[in-house]
């Protein structure tokens, strides 16, 4: 089977939409681009295009390429305190290998839709999720949707990054899953891979996993993103891994539209904690 995250994602997408009616207000989501990385504006354009769908009000900050961390902290702090905004998104890479830490550090907590500030990264690790990356939820979402029961499931991550392989280990220990995480050191990979039942796949390495390296009936989530002759593959042999797999997502359609649905999703999520924090305030005046 085909895993259509895209499919998926219009299901999601549908649900913001709902309770962003409910909310009685469109949300606000600022999205701050530095310099002029043709793939980073190509992904900051799909998720305002996500944005109008549901209704959520999208605002893009272009900083020039050579903006230092004063200038990207100061924007920050100037979104932090805007009432319009709910949520605040920070387009990695930053140009001039510029380390985005500190950044992330200063966005709100309860502003942080991409879920990377260290709090809220310490209330994934502590088992309770607040605002969580979006990659990894996404993923756990179409778990959900698929029905698969992930309590003593063997789960195998192939990357260990802040982005993905690491708050999805923590998600799927959160959910009893037992999780193991490979990376460019592991040895024999392969041993590790047969073993999943649930095997995720972000190295960025295309054609990584092959069909001989997939537990029958497992479900293969394919997060790799890699340009090959012009064409945008995964991290995973698509056609002969299918083959023996339970399901597969391919690339594109897979993982990339959940994790642009999740964004959308948190933002309202957000909107709706920061109204709650609002409202209890103005109980508390009165
Ligand atoms: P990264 O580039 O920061 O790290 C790569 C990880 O893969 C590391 O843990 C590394 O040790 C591991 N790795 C590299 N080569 C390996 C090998 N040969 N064998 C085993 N492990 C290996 O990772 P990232 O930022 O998580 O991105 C990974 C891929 O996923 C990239 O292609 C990226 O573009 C893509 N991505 C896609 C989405 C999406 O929404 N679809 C989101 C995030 C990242």
């Amino acid at each position: 089977m085909i895993i259509d995250g895209k499919a998926m994602a219009t299901e999601v997408e549908a649900d913001s939409r709902s309770r962003v009616e409910r909310l009685g207000f469109g949300p606000g989501l600022a999205t701050i681009l530095v310099g002029d990385n043709p793939a980073s504006r190509m992904y900051v354009k799909i998720k305002h295009a996500a944005c109008d769908r549901v209704g959520i009000c999208s605002v893009n900050v272009n900083l020039p390429e050579d903006a230092d961390e004063t200038v990207i902290l100061e924007t920050i702090e100037s979104l932090n305190s805007r009432e319009d905004v709910n949520g605040i998104l920070l387009q990695l890479p930053l140009p001039g290998g510029l380390d985005p830490s500190r950044a992330m550090s200063a966005i709100a907590p309860e502003k942080d839709v991409d879920g990377f500030h260290p709090l809220n990264m310490g209330f994934l690790l502590a088992g309770a999720e607040r605002l969580v990356p979006c990659t990894p939820k996404g993923i756990i979402c179409a778990l959900e949707r698929l029905g698969v029961d992930l309590v003593g499931t063997e789960v195998v991550i192939v990357g260990h990054s802040n982005v993905v392989g690491k708050p999805l280990a923590a998600m799927m220990l959160n959910r009893n899953a037992t999780v193991q995480v490979c990376h460019v050191y592991t040895r024999d990979l392969a041993e590790h891979t047969r073993r999943a039942e649930v095997l995720v796949v972000a190295a960025g390495v295309a054609g990584l996993i092959k069909k001989n390296m997939v537990r029958e009936g497992a479900y293969v989530f394919d997060v790799g993103i890699n340009k090959v002759a012009d064409k945008v593959v995964g991290d995973v042999e698509f056609e002969s891994v299918l083959k023996v797999a339970a399901g597969v997502t391919p690339v594109p359609g897979g993982v990339g539209p959940l994790t642009v649905s999740m964004l959308l999703s948190q933002t309202v999520d957000a909107a709706e904690m920061q109204m709650e924090t609002w409202m209890e305030k103005e109980k508390e005046k009165r």
